[in-house]
């Protein structure tokens, strides 16, 4: 099969043919439809993820059609169209067995654990806990930008950030996730207020719903902005970037017994930042990560989707081949750019 290929950390990839995967006992082989480009990708191919081994393929927000099925998977035959989280449990973990499969103590992600969706096949382990029917009305290329940003950004405004209508909702930093969970919190009820460096990022964040905008390369102080804007403070913030600024800003910005959830991966290699803790204590605030979501959450979001209420396809911005993958990667280092890349494997430039 083709791929994209790299053999070392931050040096050009390439398109390659290389082995077909085979499905493990519990696994699943997908003939990859549509695979989203992600800067979980970039970081990756950049070395700082421990869990990759060369030479690698990428990717890990994937949709697709299986191809052939392990021995003693169950639920799952070739031809369902399917989704994943991009983390896959093991289901039989304690974290699993209390059904936290986002945080499975043995879990695999492929483009970083194993190789991933940027491939016209990828294979996926334990099938019958991760796998995702894709409804008939949503396109592949839609479905492949849930399993990353768009789920991540639900569990961390419906599920940990309890979002309540009528509430304000900060998020700094509007890129996938970010305008992902503009979309999901606008949809709730809330009013939300999207802060970003870029007017583009913040022209898209206003398209899908939100209230207010900072733009933090103006403004000196983008926590007392958020506070101005929202009478006192939000009652939930999202740090959707991860970076020590915009998680102190996003803490900063709240009102009393505020939420922040950190959703963004920190760059340094231990995730460690400052967080303004006296803070934290004087007005009672919650702090919270949120990682994910497990596959049996998907169906209430599934079902926003198909009603029409929430749209994670007006979040993809353009469509390339395999052969694009390489200077596309390249091109994030110094160009984040707003909106989603979805790549088509099998689609020839
Ligand atoms: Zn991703
Ligand atoms: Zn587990």
């Amino acid at each position: 099969m083709r791929a994209v290929v790299f053999e070392r950390f931050g040096e050009p990839a390439e398109v390659r043919q290389v082995p077909d995967p085979a499905p493990s006992e519990h696994g699943v082989v997908v003939r990859v439809e549509a695979t989203g480009l992600c800067r979980s990708d970039w970081h990756g191919w950049q070395g700082h993820d421990p869990d990759i081994t060369l030479p690698h393929v990428p990717g890990h927000e994937l949709a697709g059609v299986v191809e052939a099925v392990g021995d003693r998977v169950d639920h799952w035959h070739p031809g369902d169209r399917v989704t994943v989280p991009f983390i896959c449990a093991c289901g039989t973990c304690p974290a699993c067995a209390a059904g936290d499969q986002q945080v499975c103590e043995r879990q695999t992600q492929p483009g970083f654990t194993h190789r991933g969706s940027f491939a016209e096949y990828v294979a996926l382990e334990h099938a019958d806990v991760n796998l995702v029917a894709v409804p008939e009305e949503l396109s592949s290329g839609t479905a492949a930008a849930l399993g990353c940003r768009f789920a991540t950004a639900f569990r961390a405004v419906v599920t940990q950030g309890r979002l309540a209508a009528g509430e304000w909702v900060a998020v700094h930093g509007c890129g996938g996730v970010g305008l992902s969970a503009v979309m999901i919190a606008a949809a709730s009820g809330a009013r939300v207020v999207a802060v970003d460096v870029s007017a583009g990022a913040l022209d898209l964040a206003r398209k899908f719903g939100a209230a207010a905008c900072v733009d933090a390369s103006r403004v000196p102080d983008t926590a007392q902005a958020v506070r101005d804007l929202t009478g006192g403070g939000a009652h939930l913030s999202l740090d959707a970037l991860g970076s020590p600024a915009t998680c102190a800003a996003s803490v900063n910005g709240l009102r009393r017994r505020g939420r922040h959830i950190q959703v963004g991966l920190l760059p340094s290699p231990t995730g460690t930042t400052a967080v303004p803790m006296a803070r934290a204590i004087a007005l009672e605030l919650e702090l919270l990560g949120s990682h994910g979501m497990a596959a049996h959450a998907y169906p209430p979001m599934l079902e926003l989707v198909r009603a029409g209420v929430l749209r994670p396809d007006l979040l993809v911005t353009s469509t390339i081949s395999l052969d694009a993958v390489p200077a596309a990667l390249e091109a994030m280092g110094t160009a984040p750019g707003a909106g989603v890349t979805v790549i088509e494997p099998w689609k020839r430039s």
